[in-house]
């Protein structure tokens, strides 16, 4: 069967998707307004118990897109369970997709249980124990579970893979045929991945009875639809975002701008920061009445308003002629939502600007939305304390000459002829200058961190290294010592080379790259691949061989780049931390 591309045309609500009420309430009290095309396309089938192979990236509304029909399908609450087994490669990704699970099955009731290695067993048991929905487990654990008969798998109706090519590249591939075989043969099977090569389809073929595709990249925009608009993206952690944006506009100034969020919440979140760092900003999302919303649009033309913050569903119809910026605060649920975002500005030969904050997982969505649009979108630095240092000199610099050449400064004159006894004109002057900028600006603030791209680790190819980056205890006699290095091999083309270990230096045109911080930071290869790439200016493919220490790591490179990357890495933080990082001693 052809697969089902979305599209951003017809928009039914979630309600016309046929979910239950309790559903419905609990996505209202989130504030979504309405499906994303994922969550379009996937719903209706899973609701009717067929199985799925989608393609679709983090941001996309993917973790819902299974998540509302299986809990609108399954018998929540009506035994022991679990009724569902979602299967995810990360322990991040295992609580990210149980507190989305359990923020939709809210008003259900819904038991959901993340279990990933790392965390104490004794806890993870007697949760089981007392019953749960839904288990969103890493392959690993999940597998523990299973042997040691404390994961029962026997009232299973539907299992997720979740991010499957990620699960492929850790090396997960074994844990999930085994897993999938412990599970009951009618049930439904549900795969999730960003990339659909031949080793997903090889899944899909093994476990997937007759599955229904969904794709999203296959949208496209005719050429020179494109709209013609300057496009700036900042990768930024969630949690610094919105001190992020209100950087990005203290320098860009913008004269009336529309913010775009995903949700009800965010949008008077963030309109009520705004106001906070002195910006005139107005909420607008579909949870408001006409009224209310013709008086924003009121203030936005009149120039009451320099922003609205909206949802999607808000902005839908909206004409602002004077539109100068489109800001995406939260990235579009698909690519073809951008185009039509920025698609505000930039028209009839005026100039627009777009900017966008991606957090460091939706990376891969930028790259879906240059495709689309046939245009590259230049990742750059969030100003920095001393950028905004300079921007408000700049703008008391200006605010005085214009003070100069407006005269009328008479009455002052006083004050500097009584100083001028005592002292130097210059020193006068720079006092003023000093009041001036203090009364200008707002209270100094924290620098940001970088945040590094997190993109997957260099893939390893049919587990012909021993890539064991998990917590779970040693299992199945593969007895490895809870200290020993981790080794992640590179791609061919990024100069992997065989098991050797932490013993040999460089390879032909290749150097190692030594990081000072290891396993005991917390650091896992996507850690380190994600800081390179997102500070230097190499690409994934340029990584090799990856080892983890204890207290330190390894980074294959090419010897040319080390230098750079070591620069480069010097205004970065991993996990939080400022890594030391320098060319590796050859050992004798
Ligand atoms: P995901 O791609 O599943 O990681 O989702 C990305 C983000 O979009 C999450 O923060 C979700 O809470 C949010 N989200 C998912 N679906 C919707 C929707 N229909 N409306 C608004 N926000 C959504």
């Amino acid at each position: 069967m052809p697969p089902t591309t979305p599209s951003d045309e017809t928009s039914p609500s979630f309600a016309d998707l046929g979910l239950r009420p309790e559903l419905l309430r609990a996505l209202a009290d989130l504030g979504y307004e309405e499906p994303t095309p994922i969550q379009r396309a996937a719903i209706p089938p899973l609701r009717a118990g067929r199985d799925l192979l989608g393609q679709a990236a983090t941001g996309t509304g993917k973790t819902a897109a299974f998540a509302l029909p299986l809990l609108d399908r399954l018998p929540i609450g009506a035994g022991p369970g679990p009724l569902a087994l979602v299967l995810v490669p990360t322990r991040e990704l295992a609580i990210q997709v149980s507190e989305a699970m359990h923020r939709y099955g809210r008003q259900l009731h819904a038991r959901v249980l993340p279990i990933y290695g790392g965390q104490p067993i004794g806890r993870q048991l007697r949760a089981l124990a007392g019953g749960v929905d839904v288990v969103v487990a890493t392959p690993g654990r999940a597998l523990d579970h299973i042997g040691r008969g404390t994961l029962r798998l026997g009232s299973v109706g539907a299992v997720v893979l979740d991010e499957a090519d990620e699960m492929l590249d850790l090396g997960f591939a074994e844990d999930i045929d085994a897993i999938l075989s412990a599970t009951p043969s009618g049930r439904q099977t549900v795969l999730f991945s960003a990339t659909l090569p031949a080793r997903i389809a090889r899944i899909a073929r093994q476990h997937l009875t007759d599955p229904v595709r969904v794709e999203l990249e296959r949208e496209s925009v005719s050429a020179g639809t494109a709209p013609l608009v300057a496009q700036r993206a900042f990768l930024v952690a969630r949690a610094h975002k919105a001190a992020a944006l209100g950087r990005v506009l203290d320098i860009e100034a913008p004269a009336a701008a529309i913010v775009f969020c995903r949700t009800r919440e965010e949008v008077d979140a963030l309109a009520e920061t705004l106001n906070g760092r002195g910006y005139r900003a107005e909420a607008l999302h579909g949870g408001m009445n006409q009224e209310q919303r013709d008086r924003v649009m009121t203030r936005l033309r009149s120039g009451t308003a320099d922003l609205v913050v909206a949802t999607d569903v808000a902005a839908r119809g909206l004409d602002i002629e004077a539109l100068t910026h489109v800001v995406n605060y939260d990235m579009p649920a698909a690519a073809a939502s951008y185009v039509h975002r920025i698609g505000r500005v930039g028209r009839a030969g005026r100039e627009g600007v777009a900017i966008t904050l991606v957090e460091p997982r939706e990376h891969r969505m930028l790259r879906g939305i240059e495709r689309l649009t046939g245009q590259r979108i230049h990742i750059e630095q969030i100003p920095t304390i001393a950028d905004l240092r300079a921007r408000r000199l700049e703008t008391t610099r200006a605010g005085l000459q214009e003070a100069v050449l407006s005269g009328d400064l008479d009455q002052f004159r006083v004050v500097v002829e009584t100083l001028a006894d005592d002292y130097d004109v210059m020193e006068i002057a720079l006092a003023a200058v000093k009041l001036a900028y203090e009364a200008s600006g707002a209270a100094e603030e924290e620098e940001i961190p970088a945040a590094p791209v997190v993109e997957r680790a260099a893939p390893v190819v049919e587990r012909a290294a021993p890539v064991v980056e998990r917590a779970a205890p040693a299992r199945r006699g593969q007895a490895r010592s809870a200290r020993a290095p981790v080794r992640v091999a590179g791609r061919p083309g990024g100069g992997a080379r065989g098991g050797s270990g932490l013993e040999s230096g460089s390879t032909q045109g290749r150097s190692r790259l030594f990081v000072g911080l290891g396993r005991d930071a917390g650091i896992n290869p996507s850690d380190l691949v994600g800081a390179i790439t997102g500070e230097s200016g190499l690409s994934g493919r340029d990584i090799g061989a990856i080892e983890i220490a204890d207290r330190f790591s390894l980074v294959e490179l090419p010897a040319a780049s080390i230098d750079d990357v070591v620069k480069a890495l010097r205004n970065a933080t991993i996990r939080g931390r400022r890594p030391r990082a320098r060319r590796e001693r050859e050992r004798g």
